[in-house]
């Protein structure tokens, strides 16, 4: 029998909004319940945007996000965040990065500008908050020191690797037929 469970809260939605919404209601004593499965969150980066680009059409970015919500709720008014402060909305951000940090995910952010971040791509990105390990990267990008680029490979392969066929050599390829389980060619690549 599917169990009757009780609670203060029940949030309904298991992306961003009801994770967020159920981190204020239970930070604030309520007994809160989520429920849902994963919403787009699956697709995010690990940044935290607050506004980096508006309008969309004209590609118009912000360095401060507050700036470019400003101008977005002057043009939406009925957009979400018109329903906010600005104080509000970053009283609400630190307590999610003071959540998360506390779960041994801290983030980095400055406030006041928004933080430009190489993607896998190599295109630049515009976003708020990164998290702490890649504040590195925000800040090689923005002040360009010089770097030095080293290339790891291994000479010898692991067990697991020999298990997969792989042959450890710089530029192998990995074999059909692995033992993957099913016989079917492993058809992870290097690159
Ligand atoms: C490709 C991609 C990349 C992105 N990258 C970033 C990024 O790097 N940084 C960033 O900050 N943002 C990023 N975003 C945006 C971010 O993912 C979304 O803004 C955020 O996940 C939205 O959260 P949400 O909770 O509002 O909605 P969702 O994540 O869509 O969650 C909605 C939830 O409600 C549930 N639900 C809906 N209808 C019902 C119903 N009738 N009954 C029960 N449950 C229901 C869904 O199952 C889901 O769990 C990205 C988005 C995409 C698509």
């Amino acid at each position: 029998m599917t169990p009757i469970i009780s609670c203060d809260l029940a949030v309904i939605g298991a992306g961003m909004t009801g994770m967020a919404a159920s981190m204020f209601a239970a930070n604030r004593g309520l007994n809160t319940v989520q429920v849902g499965v994963t919403g787009e969150i699956i697709f995010a980066s690990g940044f935290l945007d607050i506004l980096g680009i508006h309008p969309i059409s004209d590609k118009k970015s912000w360095s401060d996000p507050w700036a470019g919500i400003a101008a977005l709720i002057q043009d939406c008014p009925d957009h979400p965040y018109g329903r906010l402060t600005e104080n509000e909305i970053q009283s609400a951000l630190e307590e999610y990065l003071l959540f998360v940090k506390a779960f041994g995910v801290p983030y980095y952010w400055e406030k006041t500008h928004n933080l430009e971040m190489m993607t896998p791509q190599g295109t630049l990105k515009l976003t708020g908050c990164v998290p702490q390990t890649m504040k590195n990267a925000v800040l090689a990008l923005r002040e360009k020191p010089p770097g030095l680029i080293v290339d790891i490979r291994h000479s010898a392969p692991c067990s697991e690797c020999k298990n997969r066929g792989y042959s450890g050599d710089p530029g192998h390829t990995p074999q059909s037929g692995g033992s993957g389980g099913s016989g079917s060619p492993d058809r992870r690549q290097d690159f």
